[in-house]
């Protein structure tokens, strides 16, 4: 499959964020993104996997795709969950739930709603290209995070490769002023809010790229794409 690049966008510290989209034209996308929580690393790398794997001429997927490898670029480089003026960048978007209000700084959701650039690009690429659904992938407590009803199929899909239990947002607003709130009540786009487990000295990126490609591979082949 074929990308092109898109116009990058600037984080706070002036690095580029960097999008893709696949050839084919139409009126909604199905994003896979990473890295909104920059020290999430185990995210960036199964997307950086998953979009080698779609790159690869001899796959047969053809739907239309957005790609963006890592959100917080500055969050990435220095290995924080915040972006560069410290704000969660998964608290940050214009949802009716947006509060000011965090009961911890590492859920700091900024001064305003869309306050950061990061979201700023973000929402912008939404609204030329609009999502029907969006793969977000964090890292934490293994699961797969889906947000109503419509969008359990996606879930179960990734849960039946990888076993990881299936949560849902309970009553719609989840977390305020994040994707899994702002998507569908903007876009009504399906988020699957997919939770990594994290690294450490039994466990590899390798190792949980490993345990999820078949999962993810199938989402991506499967006709709800
Ligand atoms: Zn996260």
């Amino acid at each position: 499959m074929n990308f092109t690049q898109l116009k990058s966008g600037t984080s706070v510290e002036g690095e580029e964020i960097k999008a893709y989209k696949s050839e084919e034209k139409s009126e909604s996308y199905n994003y896979l993104m990473a890295g909104v929580h920059g020290d999430e690393v185990e995210g960036v790398y199964l997307l950086k996997n998953l979009f080698d794997w779609l790159q690869d001429e001899d796959q047969q997927v053809s739907a239309p795709f957005i790609i963006i490898p890592v959100l917080n670029v500055d969050g990435y480089r220095a290995g924080t969950r915040t972006n560069s003026h410290g704000v969660d960048l998964n608290r940050n978007l214009p949802s009716t739930h947006w509060v000011s209000k965090a009961r911890d700084k590492k859920y700091y959701p900024g001064t305003n709603p869309l306050s950061e650039p990061e979201n700023q690009f973000l929402v912008k690429i939404f609204d030329k290209f609009p999502p029907k659904f969006i793969l977000t992938l964090h890292s934490w407590k293994p699961m797969v995070n889906y947000n109503g009803d419509d969008c359990l199929k996606y879930a179960q899909i990734v849960s039946k490769y990888n076993n990881y239990p299936l949560v849902a947002d309970i009553e719609g607003h989840p977390t305020p002023g994040s994707l899994g709130e702002f998507g569908p009540e903007k876009y009504n786009a399906q988020v699957l809010t997919f939770e990594a487990p994290l690294i450490s000295e039994n466990l590899t990126l390798e190792n949980i790229w490993q345990e999820n490609e078949i999962a993810l591979k199938s989402l991506i082949k499967s006709d709800l794409m």
